[in-house]
């Protein structure tokens, strides 16, 4: 069992100080990706920056983390991801993004045309995922899925959690605990089946990910 660990959508003064101390009791590292409007506030931004001093990364997850950036116009969709990047600055060093939408599931309302072009010519690394157990809807029965996705896995899981103040990140001790028992090695790099572009780069059939914008 090998798992990838990501925190989406924060960071949040009741949530992320949490995972953080979860994390850093066991030296792991993982990635967050925050909502970067959220850095606009001193507090949310100095937890940003205590993430990526204690070792984590930190990339793009889009302004506002609105309708999925598939389903916005070309200028819109590339003004998102832009923005993010100027609140973001120095926090995102690797040049992450992670899209948002539909649940985690992969489809074409991810990226439009206008995205994915501005992401290659950035020299992006995207970050997709392949297990998603729900703690952001379900804050008590998640490490239960949590659990049962990481033992169904065939290839190395890369995780989407949350930190949001909804209780659920008060259980990411116990599972990460229960990983460890079972044997889990937690990676510090991305699966590279979990990555669209890697540096600009392709490494899987954008096709699937991409269309033409709807909108100008
Ligand atoms: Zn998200």
């Amino acid at each position: 069992m090998e798992v990838c660990l990501s925190f989406d959508n924060g960071p949040e003064p009741e949530a992320t100080p949490l995972v953080l101390a979860a994390l850093g009791r066991r030296g792991l590292t993982a990635t967050f990706f925050p909502i970067a409007r959220k850095l606009r506030d001193p507090a949310r931004r100095a937890l940003a920056e205590r993430a990526l001093a204690e070792g984590h990364r930190i990339g793009n997850h889009t302004l506002t983390h609105g309708a999925p950036l598939g389903l916005r116009g070309g200028a819109e969709a590339v003004a998102e991801i832009t923005e993010a990047e100027a609140l973001l600055g120095p926090l995102n060093a690797g040049r992450l993004f992670r899209p948002n939408g539909g649940g985690g599931a992969l489809g074409p309302h991810l990226l439009n045309a206008s995205a994915l072009r501005h992401l290659r010519a950035q020299a992006y690394t995207v970050v997709l995922w392949n297990a998603v157990p729900g703690d952001f809807r379900d804050p008590e029965g998640w490490p239960a899925t949590a659990l049962a996705q990481c033992r169904a896995a065939s290839a190395p899981v890369l995780m989407v959690l949350h930190d949001l103040p909804n209780g659920a990140m008060r259980h990411l001790d116990a599972v990460l605990d229960r990983l460890t028992g079972e044997g889990a090695r937690f990676l510090g790099e991305f699966p590279e089946a979990c990555l669209a572009l890697r540096e600009g780069a392709p490494l899987c059939d954008l096709a699937a990910i991409s269309r033409e914008d709807i909108a100008p």
